[in-house]
This record gives structure tokens, C-alpha cells and sequence, in this order.
């Protein structure tokens, strides 16, 4: 299988502190991958290298193959690699389309009005947003408003898509809703990585779990295996 991200021996310290510390991992093509991690971890940190918000001390980040350590966080969104916030960012002037169309334009500059509107209302339909789709953004469900999250990341067309603790507060059978809609996402030929807190979700959504402990990898396997890890039990009972 091929691999569509590549994280290389990425270390990253802010003043005194190790952040991350060697982390390499990859996602293959079609998967869905979690890291975890108990807090301070270091989860936020790696993606916001991975997607270049943060610059690494050392290490390199490969998307489809290629560099794009060196690029700015536009560059790699233009490139394919998408990302949803746990903190639900939209306009709220703007109607949900509209907040799509923003995403599809960003993330492809040069892209057609009229070719953004029909990917635009391919990414409603796939989020089951079509009926919400000319709602302002600041009015939606707490639901809702994650829907619109992916939607907006979706809308950029990505390849390769971050998540990070896009479940956050929803309830059990919002969750659930939210799985489905992230393996809908995936079988729509996204592969994906994200973080997120919530285990029944880890457990029900990831075909494999990279666990993160003071900003190293402790453990990588199917979630039953990992759960079962001596030193992933210790790295949360311990903190
Ligand atoms: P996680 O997302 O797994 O909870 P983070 O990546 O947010 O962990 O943080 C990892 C460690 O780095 C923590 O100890 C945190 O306090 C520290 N950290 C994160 N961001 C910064 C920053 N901008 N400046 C200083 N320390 C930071
Ligand atoms: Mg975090």
C-alpha cells in the first residue's frame, strides 16, 4: 500500500521542553489512523507540524511523496493535506455553502466558480448538510457544527485529512453519527489521521492506533492490542 503522509524523526522543543522527540509514523492510503495520548502528550503539537503551523527543530514531513517540510500551511493544503479544528472556526455571517465555497476556493486557488459550486454541493451531500446548506454558520446544532467542520476541510479537497478532536462533546449517538461520517469521508478516498480523546470512537473508528507519550512513540497497533499495552496503561493511569 502506498503511503500518503510521512512523518520522519520529527522533533520539535519549546524552550526547556521536549515536545516531540523522534516521532515517525505513517498513514497509508485508505486508512484511518488515531494518535492518542494522555494530555500534554504531544498530539496538538505534531499535527500543527505536520500541517505546518509550527516548525520542526528536526525532522522532515512527506505528503504523497513529497517534501513539504520547507512549505507554509496554504502550500500543503493546495497540495492535499486538509485539516478540522476541535475549535469550529466558520464565518458566522455566512451561510453554510457559502463558508464551503470559501473552503473550496482557498484550498484550490484558480478553480472555477462554477466547478467549486458542484464540488461544494458534493461535499453538502457526503455531510448530509444539503438541507442546512443555506443556514447561517452561527446558527447551527453543536452537530451540526462539526458536520460543517469536515465539510470545510473537505471542501479543500483534501488527500490526506488532520482531525483533531473533531468528537469533542458530542453526545454517545452524536458520536456515532460522526463515525459514520468520517468512514463515508474515508471511503470517498481520504485518508485519515486524527486525534481524539473519546475511546469508544478510537475504537470504532481507527484501523490503527499510534500512541504518544511525553513526546515519543510508546506504542502502534490494532486498538485492542495497544489498550493491552503495559506501557500505554502505566502512561495513563500515571498521569
Ligand atoms: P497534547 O495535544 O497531547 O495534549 P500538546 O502538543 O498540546 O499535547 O503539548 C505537548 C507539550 O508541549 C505540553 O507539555 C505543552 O505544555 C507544551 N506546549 C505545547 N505548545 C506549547 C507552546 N506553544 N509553548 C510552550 N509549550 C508548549
Ligand atoms: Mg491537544
Amino acid at each position: 500500500m502506498a503511503k500518503v503522509l510521512e512523518v520522519k524523526e520529527i522533533s520539535k522543543r519549546f524552550l526547556g521542553l521536549l515536545a516531540l522527540h523522534r516521532v515517525s509514523l505513517h498513514l497509508e492510503e485508505g486508512e484511518i489512523l488515531a494518535v492518542i495520548g494522555p494530555n500534554g502528550a504531544g498530539k496538538s503539537t505534531l499535527l500543527n507540524v505536520i500541517s505546518g503551523l509550527l516548525r520542526p527543530d528536526s525532522g522532515e514531513i512527506l505528503l504523497l511523496g513529497e517534501n513539504i517540510s520547507h512549505l507554509p500551511p496554504e502550500a500543503r493544503t493546495h497540495r492535499g493535506l486538509g485539516r478540522a479544528f476541535q475549535i469550529v472556526q466558520p464565518l458566522p455571517e455566512l451561510t453554510v455553502r457559502e463558508n464551503l465555497l470559501v473552503g473550496a476556493l482557498f484550498g484550490k486557488p484558480g478553480l472555477k466558480r462554477k466547478e467549486a459550486e458542484a464540488w461544494v454541493a458534493e461535499v453538502l451531500d457526503l455531510t448530509g448538510l444539503s438541507p442546512r446548506a443555506e443556514a447561517l454558520a452561527g446558527e447551527l446544532t453543536l452537530l451540526e457544527d462539526k458536520r460543517l467542520e469536515l465539510a470545510r476541510a473537505l471542501a479543500t479537497r483534501p488527500r490526506v485529512l488532520l482531525l483533531d478532536e473533531v468528537m469533542a462533546g458530542l453526545r454517545p449517538k452524536e458520536a456515532e453519527e460522526a463515525v459514520a461520517l468520517v468512514r463515508r469521508i474515508r471511503d470517498s478516498g481520504v485518508s485519515v489521521l486524527f486525534i481524539e480523546h473519546v475511546m469508544p470512537v478510537v475504537r470504532a473508528l481507527a484501523d490503527r492506533v499510534v500512541v504518544l507519550d511525553y513526546g515519543e512513540v510508546i506504542a502502534e497497533g490494532a486498538y485492542e492490542e495497544v489498550a493491552q499495552d503495559e506501557r500505554v496503561k502505566e502512561a495513563y493511569l500515571g498521569r
